[in-house]
């Protein structure tokens, strides 16, 4: 025991760092940030934005989620009306790099393929790849609603969604010189539905399972890792997290079923849930994600600090680190920061104040 003791007491000396304003920091391997990508219009500021508040801030991982903002030559038709261009992207690539910041690109797969009362471009485009093809977009959108409509899903079982939606992962992955890849997969409510001839009938988990390893495997082959949010894996009922940050549709099981070369990005916005070890103790690395809350933000630090000190070696490293999910637009975001005293929601909440409070820790 004492034994035990001594090395955590090395361990902390020797593999915690010291930041400039003299405060211990972590030794965590990621350090990451997720936005959107900006628009083709806001390239210039975004790029500012990588130099002036993300490389200070010691982020060395950039989760940007780009969908079908991109000019894709692949599939010109799965374009937004407005882009980002080639060059606009090397020039963040460039500016990226520079910073030694890895950028992971996210296109949202079998999720969220609409918002509200709209069809995002796959969809819009490709209508047969509908799950739900029989729940109409409402004209005005609420939530509850009759046909638990939140975001569509595509059918994993159609024959040639693959075909299409992998030609956009390879482009982006290219495009972004990409090691990694963030499928997105969270808040996946439609699965297995009984309007769809493939699916219906079937185990939710596994289909999840199935798509998860479908990627995950056409990225392998490319030397390439796949990242994915982490809340279909977590039981919603049994931990009491619910239908959002967790899975009440079924879902659950699935983290036995999928390849463990996945990385996890365990989001929790209220509470410091300790769901990372429920992830290491399966085999699967993961990335704690806060967003709004510094004091939530600040315990999933020592949480995961806590953790990466006190496991099996074994089990350790599969602690990556943090990575804080902003889900407002950059130029807020950024203008915010230019504030002494940020702007809060009437809760209190910032994610600017979380960032600065990251900032100081990680
Ligand atoms: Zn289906």
């Amino acid at each position: 025991m004492k034994r035990m003791l001594l090395l955590s007491w090395f361990g902390i000396l020797f593999f915690t760092l010291t930041s400039a304003n003299g405060q211990e920091t972590s030794n965590f391997p990621v350090r990451g940030f997720c936005i959107s990508a900006p628009s083709t219009e806001r390239v210039e500021p975004f790029i500012q934005f990588v130099h002036d508040i993300l490389a200070p801030a010691r982020v060395n991982t950039l989760v940007l989620r780009v969908d079908y903002n991109y000019a894709y030559t692949s599939h010109p038709e799965l374009r937004n009306e407005s882009t980002l261009t080639y060059s606009q992207v090397k020039s963040i690539v460039q500016a990226c790099r520079q910073e030694g910041i890895r950028i992971i690109p996210q296109i949202n797969l079998l999720g969220h393929q609409s918002w509200h009362s709209s069809s995002e471009k796959l969809l819009e485009v490709y209508p047969q790849f509908d799950e739900t093809p029989e729940v109409a977009f409402p004209e005005h959108y609420v939530w509850p609603n009759a046909d638990g409509l939140y975001c569509k899903s595509y059918c994993p079982l159609h024959p040639e969604v693959h075909a299409v939606v992998f030609d956009l992962v390879d482009e982006i992955l290219d495009v972004f010189e990409a090691d990694a890849f963030h499928a997105g997969m969270d808040e996946v409510f439609y699965l297995g539905e009984e309007q769809c001839p493939r699916c219906n009938g079937m185990d939710p988990a596994e289909l999840f399972a199935g798509e998860v390893r479908r990627i995950d495997q056409h990225l392998s082959g490319l030397g390439k890792e796949l990242w994915i949010w982490g809340d279909r894996l977590i039981d919603g009922k049994l931990t009491g997290l619910g239908m959002w940050e967790a899975s009440m549709n079924n879902t659950a099981r699935a983290i036995d079923l999928i390849p463990k070369d996945v990385i996890i990005c365990d989001w929790h916005y209220e509470q410091a849930v300790p769901t990372a070890a429920y992830f290491a103790s399966k085999g699967l690395r993961v990335i704690t994600c806060p967003w709004r809350e510094p004091t939530v933000a600040e315990s999933q630090v020592q949480m995961t600090q806590s953790f990466r000190e006190q496991s099996p070696e074994i089990m350790k490293d599969r602690f990556l680190g943090m990575m804080q999910t902003v889900w407002g637009g950059v130029e807020g975001f950024y203008a915010e920061m230019q504030n002494d005293k940020p702007r809060t929601d009437d809760q209190g909440r910032s994610d600017v104040l979380t960032f600065r409070t990251l900032q100081k820790i990680w």
